[in-house]
C-alpha cells in the first residue's frame, strides 16, 4: 500500500513514512493510492467480534509491511487496554431510530484517544526499530493536545510540544495537558486562536531546515494514521445495527473534518453508509461550503463546543481530492486560492460532495437547548459537541438508523453542561484527582521564531 499527496507533487510513501511525516512536502495530505475494500462476508463476520478484532480487519490492508500481523494485533491491544469500557465504543439508544456512539471512554474522555493511543504505539514501535527519535509538534483546540500528551507521555523515542490557544480551552482540557510530569511532553499556551496555532505548526513543517534539525513529526488530524484509526468505529457500530444487510447513517460533530472523513473511507471500503451528516456549531464554514459551494474563511467565534471552533478545516482537502476525481493539480489550485481568502468548488466536485455529505448547524442556544432536552427526554447527559450533533441529526432522522457520534464526555465541558441542566457532570473515578495535580505551563506570544526557539532549547537538554 502506497500513499500519495492530495496535491500530487510530493514523494510517494509507505504507510510508515506517511505516518511519521504527517504533512506532505508539497503542503498536501497523504491518502492511500487506492482504497481497499472488504467483502460483504468479511463485514458480516465482524458481528459479535471485539473492537480490537474489528480494528485489525479494517486497518490491516492499509499498513502494508510496516508491522507483522502479530505485532499489529499487539499494538492495537496495547492502545485500547486503558479504556474505561469493555466495548471501547459502546452504542446507546436514544430513540427508535437514533443511537449515540460513545467515543469518550479513553484516557482523556474524547474520541481523539482512539486515534492517538494507537498512533503512540505505532510511533514508538517504528522508531524503536529504526533507532530514530522525533519531535512531535501539534496544534490543538483542546482535545487533540490532551490526547497526544496522554498517548506519548514517557515514551522514549519522542518529544511532544502542543500549542493551544491561551484561555480558549476548558479547564479539564488544560489540566490534562499541563499536569503530566514526564519531561518529554510540553504544553505551550499561545496568545491567539486555534487557527493561529495550526498555521504556525504548518509553517514549521514548511521550514525544511527546522523540520530536519528537530526531526519534526506531526500527529494532528491530518496524520493519515489518525484518520485510519477512526474508520474502525464506523464499522463496529454499523455492524451492531445490522450492516452489511442494513444501511446506517452517521451524524458527526465536525471541526477539522477528520472524523467525518474517516466515515467516507469506511463507505468506500464497502460499509453501507447512507448519509454522513456534517454537524457544525456557529463556526459553520463546512455547512456553508456544502450549501453554497463557496469556501471562504471567516473569523473564529468562541463557542461552548470549542473543539469545533475552526475556520480552516484541514482534512476537507482530502474530501476535495476525492470530489475532484483525485486530481492533485486541481486541489493545489484551490489551496492557493484559499491563501488569498477562499475558493469556489467546481460544480462537478460540489455535486460529488453533496452525494456523500449532508450538513447542518447548531447555534449556541440550540446546542444548549439540546443538552437540556436530552437529559429530560432521553436520560442522557451530552457534552456540547455531541449536542451539536444530536441537534443536527434530528433534521435527518428517517427510516435508516442514525448514529450520532458522542465525541466527548460531558465532564470535559462541565460549565456548559451545568448551565444547561443544573447538573455538574462528575469526572470518572479514574481521573477524579485531576483538579488537585500541579500544572506546568509555558506561555508564548503568537511568534513563530520564538516558539521554534523554545522547541530547540527544550530538546537540546
Ligand atoms: C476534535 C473534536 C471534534 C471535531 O473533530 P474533527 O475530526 O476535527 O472534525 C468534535 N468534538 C470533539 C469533542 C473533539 O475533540
Amino acid at each position: 500500500m502506497r500513499y500519495i499527496s492530495t496535491r500530487g507533487q510530493a514523494p510517494v510513501l509507505t504507510f510508515e513514512q506517511a505516518m511519521l511525516t504527517g504533512l506532505a512536502r508539497d503542503g498536501g495530505l497523504y491518502v492511500p493510492e487506492s482504497i481497499p475494500t472488504l467483502s460483504t462476508d468479511q463485514i458480516a463476520a465482524m458481528a459479535g467480534q471485539s473492537y480490537e478484532e474489528i480494528a485489525y480487519t479494517v486497518m490491516r490492508p492499509f499498513i502494508g509491511d510496516t508491522f507483522s500481523d502479530d505485532q499489529f494485533r499487539d499494538l492495537i491491544a496495547q492502545a485500547y487496554a486503558g479504556f474505561g469500557h469493555a466495548a471501547r465504543a459502546p452504542l446507546v439508544q436514544l430513540a427508535p431510530n437514533h443511537f449515540l456512539l460513545e467515543l469518550f471512554h479513553g484516557p482523556t474522555l474524547a474520541f481523539k484517544d482512539f486515534a492517538m493511543k494507537l498512533i503512540g504505539q505505532m510511533f514508538e514501535a517504528a522508531l524503536t526499530r529504526s533507532g530514530d527519535r522525533v519531535t512531535i509538534v501539534g496544534a490543538t483546540s483542546g482535545d487533540t493536545g490532551s490526547a497526544a500528551i496522554e498517548a506519548f507521555r514517557g515514551l522514549d523515542a519522542v518529544d511532544v510540544f502542543i500549542l493551544y490557544p491561551h484561555g480558549r480551552v476548558s479547564e479539564v482540557q488544560r489540566r490534562q495537558m499541563t499536569t503530566p510530569t514526564e519531561s518529554n511532553v510540553h504544553a505551550i499556551a499561545v496568545d491567539g486562536d486555534f487557527d493561529d496555532c495550526q498555521a504556525m505548526v504548518k509553517d514549521m513543517f514548511n521550514d525544511f531546515q527546522f523540520r530536519e534539525d528537530v526531526r519534526l513529526a506531526g500527529v494532528n488530524s491530518i496524520n493519515w494514521g489518525r484518520v485510519l484509526a477512526q474508520v474502525v468505529y464506523y464499522f463496529s457500530s454499523a455492524v451492531s445495527l445490522g450492516a452489511p444487510l442494513r444501511e446506517v447513517s452517521f451524524t458527526v460533530p465536525t471541526g477539522n473534518f477528520g472524523d467525518v472523513f474517516a466515515g467516507f473511507i469506511a463507505k468506500q471500503m464497502g460499509l453501507p453508509i447512507r448519509d454522513l451528516v456534517v454537524a457544525t456549531n456557529t463556526n459553520d464554514i463546512l455547512h456553508r461550503t456544502l450549501e453554497t459551494g463557496a469556501y471562504t474563511k471567516g473569523t473564529v467565534t468562541p463557542t461552548i463546543s470549542p473543539s469545533m471552533d475552526i475556520q480552516v478545516s484541514s482534512n476537507f482537502e482530502r474530501a476535495l481530492f476525492y470530489a475532484y476525481g483525485q486530481d492533485g493539480a486541481a486541489v493545489a489550485g484551490q489551496m492557493d486560492d484559499l491563501k488569498r481568502g477562499g475558493f469556489t468548488v467546481s460544480q462537478g466536485a460540489i455535486d460529488a460532495l453533496r452525494e456523500t455529505y449532508k450538513s447542518g448547524r447548531a447555534s449556541e442556544q440550540e446546542t444548549s437547548d439540546a443538552i437540556t432536552a436530552y437529559v429530560r427526554d432521553h436520560g442522557e447527559l451530552l457534552c456540547p459537541h455531541t449536542a451539536v450533533g444530536t441537534h443536527v441529526a434530528e433534521a435527518h432522522l428517517g427510516t435508516t438508523p442514525m448514529v450520532t457520534l458522542a465525541t466527548a464526555h460531558p465532564a470535559k465541558f462541565p460549565a456548559a453542561v451545568e448551565r444547561a441542566t443544573g447538573i455538574h457532570p462528575p469526572l470518572p473515578p479514574r481521573m477524579a484527582d485531576l483538579y488537585d495535580r500541579d500544572e506546568r505551563i509555558t506561555r508564548a506570544a503568537h511568534d513563530l521564531p520564538a516558539i521554534q526557539k523554545i522547541i530547540k532549547d527544550r530538546i537540546a537538554t
